[in-house]
């Protein structure tokens, strides 16, 4: 007998006109099936709530509850043989993206490297692009990656990046992911502004001077303080972070996107993030967060709830309609 789903509602922060209809944006890290049963160590989650048999439709019920256009995932070590044919029947195209070095592959009977996957709507855009990033820090590779798509509406023409990532877990590698970060932005610098003949045309139809309009989802294992985070806050890119939205004063992030118990003890921090372009996007909802009592005292991975992440899902319009509809 399983417990019912958590149940959510959309924050309405603006209302959205019928002329320029939203881009429903998730974000979330799935927790890698080798993982959860072979690494991470949840001391209050039975391992039966981790059966992948089972689990596998929870996770693929919270991305149909809410239907978003784009979906951004984490930890995905299932992709080849569920999500990827899953999501393809209903309409998604998509993307993935394995870590090199996947301590996925440490797991006995593990289903290969874990890693970034980026689905969207095959019917609302056109795919112009695809750029697989291995993040470098400090001019050494690194064990994370990205996944950076160049989209096109196919209603309005408008052009835009949607970026996936998912940063160095664990204390003591902060100054690590900060260096991944400014890798990252580097990168989105690049290609938001391609000198790519090809995406001339699109660019046109963007502000002159100003690159692509950005989104970027990711579980970036910092908490707000974090220096990547204030790398992101501060980038010429122009971004800010769509779940400040959810608090009274718009101006602070909600109090965890992950919670769970380790044999080290509890932890309810924030790590996930959806940053969009502050000029180019308005964020018209934001799907609140459960509460404490929601979650449950065993917190998270649950049978209520396939991950230790919280998924995020918001709702983003262009601030401006494009020059010329094609
Ligand atoms: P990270 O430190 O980024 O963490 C990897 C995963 O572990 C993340 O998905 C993270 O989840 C999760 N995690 C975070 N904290 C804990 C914790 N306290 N206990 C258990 N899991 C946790 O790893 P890297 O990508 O840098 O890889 C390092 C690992 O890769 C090594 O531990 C090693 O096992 C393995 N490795 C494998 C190699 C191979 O050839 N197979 C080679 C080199 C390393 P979240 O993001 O949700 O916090
Ligand atoms: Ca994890």
């Amino acid at each position: 007998n399983r417990p019912p789903r958590l149940h959510r509602d959309f924050i309405r922060t603006r209302t959205s006109s019928p002329q320029n209809p939203a881009i429903r944006v998730m974000q979330w890290n799935i927790l890698a099936q080798a993982l959860g049963e072979g690494k991470d160590g949840f001391v209050r989650c039975p391992l039966e709530a981790l059966n992948w048999a089972e689990r596998k439709y929870l996770i693929l019920e919270e991305i149909l509850t809410y239907r978003p256009d784009i979906v951004c995932l984490q930890e995905v070590d299932h992709y080849f043989d569920t999500f990827q044919p899953v999501l393809a029947s209903l309409g998604y195209q998509s993307s993935f993206c394995p870590k090199p070095c996947s301590p996925c592959l440490d797991v006995h009977n593990n289903n290969g490297p874990d890693g970034c996957a980026l689905f969207f709507s095959r019917e609302r855009f056109q795919l112009l692009a695809t750029n697989h990033l291995r993040l470098s820090a400090m001019m050494l590779k690194t064990n994370q990656v990205a996944i950076v798509a160049t989209l096109r509406c196919r209603a309005t023409g408008q052009v835009f990046c949607v970026a996936v990532t998912h940063l160095k877990a664990r204390s003591g590698w902060e100054s690590l992911r900060s260096a991944q970060g400014s890798y990252l932005l580097q990168n989105l610098c690049s290609i938001t502004s391609p000198p790519n003949p090809e995406l001339e045309e699109a660019r046109e139809e963007s502000e002159v001077g100003e690159g692509l309009p950005l989104l970027v989802c990711g579980d970036f294992n910092a908490e707000p303080g974090e220096e990547v985070y204030r790398r992101f806050e501060a980038s010429p890119l122009g971004l800010d972070s769509a779940y400040k939205h959810l608090s009274a004063d718009g101006r602070t992030e909600p109090p965890y996107t992950s919670w769970k118990i380790r044999p080290s003890g509890e932890s309810c921090v924030t790590l996930d993030y959806i940053w969009y372009s502050t000029r180019r996007f308005n964020v018209d909802a934001v799907l609140q967060l459960p509460n404490e009592e929601q979650i449950g005292p065993d917190r998270l991975p649950s049978y209520h709830y396939p991950s230790d992440h919280l998924s995020l899902v918001c709702d983003l319009s262009f601030s401006h309609q494009p020059h010329r509809l094609q």
